[in-house]
Parts: structure tokens; C-alpha cells; sequence
């Protein structure tokens, strides 16, 4: 019998050890691990853990406080409140928060999606900016209206950093014109096993290989505000140029220049407009639709021409 309180009493000092700054007594934790491991045969390592979970609950402090760091989650990952999770997000918008509790309100957001954030103003976090990415560590989920949230306590930590997180897709559309065609594009040839571009034959990852023939544009686009790096596909080129696999082949037949097909592709392309709908990717604006419209834009101009020859008229210039 005093071979079972001694364990308890040093499984009770273990515990306590990861709450030393807290008031806790001794007698409750002895209590809670005495009925665990000699009444319901818990192992003790599990009856610890119950334990300990309990006391976190009881006090409502970030794990970190007592055992490290939460882990870290993606956005798409948070079901439940009451988690305790680091994220690392890009700050998506801001609110005006409407209630003197909160100091900050608005959406974070990850490549797998975007979650409303608060942060309490009791917890004195420095404030986030649009546009910026950060490492939010020990923040806890929450349920509001039905929806999972985030909470910014005085646990949690916002950390700035340098790298850029990415949003999930979303759909825009610019319209602008094809400024300038990359390297790699036109009449290429693709690795049976990776579907990478190789040259020569050769995959940088399977070396010599299998290969495949394959149309693509990387282009870049310029709407007078931004420039968007694009990639064009076969089918987004067929449709614009009439030139797809089998077309380029009868070119270089004729040719014997696999080069040749990209002549051919920039002369259609190259300084015309384009209406693109697409995602934005990290680095390149994946094209969905492409259509011209430069045919719309001639006949505007078309139209535009023809009123200031007839007001020329109208006024005897
Ligand atoms: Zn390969």
C-alpha cells in the first residue's frame, strides 16, 4: 500500500512540476491519479496525461505554457473549437472591429483556405497587416454562429515573417496584351514519367527518356497596372490560333524546324489582347479561358473614328 502512494505522490509531483506557477493542490491531483491508476487500471502514463489535459482545461491556458508548442495546422484542418494550433497565414483583410473587447478583427488565410481571426485587446498583441504573413502560434480555435474561428489571446504570439503565404485561388480576370514569350515555350516535348519539359531527350529527374509532344506558351501579359506571367496550354492555344499538336506537326514537316511553330505562335499572339479568367497561382496566373479581343477592340476604334469624322463635319473643320 505505501509502494502505491509513493508512486502517486511522485507522479504528483511530476505534474505539478509543469504548472509551478499556478496555484494548484496537491491533494486533487494525487486524488485524480489515485482513482485513474488503482481504481480504472489506467496506465501511468496515460493517467498523467488525462490529468494534466484536465488541470489546462481547468486553468484555460495555452498547452505551450506547460509542454512547448502547439502544433501546427492548416487552415483546412480546424473542425472543432478548442484547439490550440499554430498557423501560418497571410493577413486576407481587415474589419473595423466593433466592440472595445476586440483590438483586431478580419480573415487570415493559408493555400487551404481562409478563417476570421480575433484578437482580444486584453491579450495587447502587436497589430497585423494586410498583405502580410505571419506565424500565429497558440492561437485557439473557436465557434461563433456556426462557423470555426481563431482566437489571439494573451498565450498566443504573432510572429512576422518574410516568406510570402499564398491564398487559396481564387478566379479573377484581366484583360491585356501578350508583351513577351518566354524561353521553354512553343513545340515542346514532355517526360513520359513526370510530364516535366525535357530537351534533347533527356529528363533532369529520369535522364534519358520517353517523351511526348506537347504545345505551350509562357507568356507574359500586361494590363497597364500588373504584369502576369501566364501559361498557355494546347487547348487554350488551338482555340486562339487554330495551332494545336497535330498542326505544329504538319509545320515542322514542312519546315523541319521545331522552332518554327513558335514563329508561328508569336505572330498570332505577340502584341495582341487578351480577356484572361484564371486563378493566381504563386508565381504564374493559371489560365482557365483565354479569348482575343483584339477583333472587338478594332471595331471600337472603328466606331470611335468614324463620330469624330462625322462631328468634324458637323463643326466645318
Ligand atoms: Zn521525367
Amino acid at each position: 500500500m505505501a509502494e502505491k502512494e509513493d508512486r502517486i505522490k511522485i507522479l504528483t509531483e511530476r505534474v505539478l512540476s509543469r504548472f509551478e506557477d499556478y496555484d494548484i493542490n496537491p491533494k486533487e491531483v494525487s486524488k485524480r491519479l489515485s482513482l485513474l491508476i488503482n481504481e480504472f487500471k489506467v496506465p501511468e502514463e496515460e493517467a498523467v496525461r488525462t490529468v494534466t489535459n484536465y488541470i489546462i482545461k481547468e486553468l484555460d491556458i495555452s498547452p505551450s505554457e506547460t509542454f512547448g508548442e502547439s502544433p501546427i495546422k492548416s487552415i483546412s484542418e480546424l473542425s472543432r473549437s478548442g484547439e490550440w494550433v499554430t498557423l501560418k497565414v497571410k493577413v486576407f483583410q481587415l474589419w473595423d472591429a466593433d466592440s472595445p473587447n476586440v483590438s483586431q478583427v478580419g480573415l487570415i488565410g493559408d493555400p487551404t483556405g481562409i478563417i476570421k481571426f480575433v484578437t482580444w485587446a486584453k491579450s495587447r498583441k502587436p497589430e497585423v497587416e494586410e498583405g502580410r504573413s505571419y506565424i500565429f502560434r497558440n492561437v485557439v480555435t473557436d465557434s461563433y454562429g456556426g462557423r470555426i474561428q481563431v482566437n489571439i489571446n494573451r498565450n498566443s504570439e504573432i510572429i512576422e515573417i518574410d516568406e510570402d503565404i499564398s491564398l487559396p485561388p481564387r478566379e479573377i480576370e484581366v484583360v491585356g496584351a501578350l508583351v513577351a514569350i518566354q524561353q521553354n515555350s512553343g513545340f515542346i516535348q514532355r517526360c513520359k514519367t513526370c510530364n516535366r519539359v525535357i530537351k534533347k531527350g533527356i529528363c533532369a529527374v529520369h535522364g534519358k527518356t520517353e517523351s511526348y509532344d506537347d504545345l505551350r506558351i509562357k507568356g507574359v501579359l500586361d494590363d497597364g497596372m500588373n504584369f502576369y506571367e501566364v501559361i498557355l496550354n494546347e487547348e487554350n492555344l488551338k482555340s486562339l490560333t487554330g495551332i494545336g499538336v497535330e498542326e505544329a506537326r504538319e509545320i515542322v514537316k514542312e519546315s523541319l524546324d521545331r522552332e518554327s511553330v513558335l514563329e508561328e505562335l508569336k505572330k498570332r499572339l505577340l502584341g495582341y489582347y487578351f480577356r484572361v479568367r484564371g486563378s493566381r497561382g504563386n508565381r504564374y496566373f493559371i489560365v482557365r479561358e483565354i479569348e482575343a479581343i483584339d477583333g472587338k477592340a478594332v471595331e471600337f476604334a472603328d466606331s470611335v473614328l468614324k463620330e469624330i469624322e462625322s462631328l468634324k463635319k458637323e463643326i466645318g473643320v
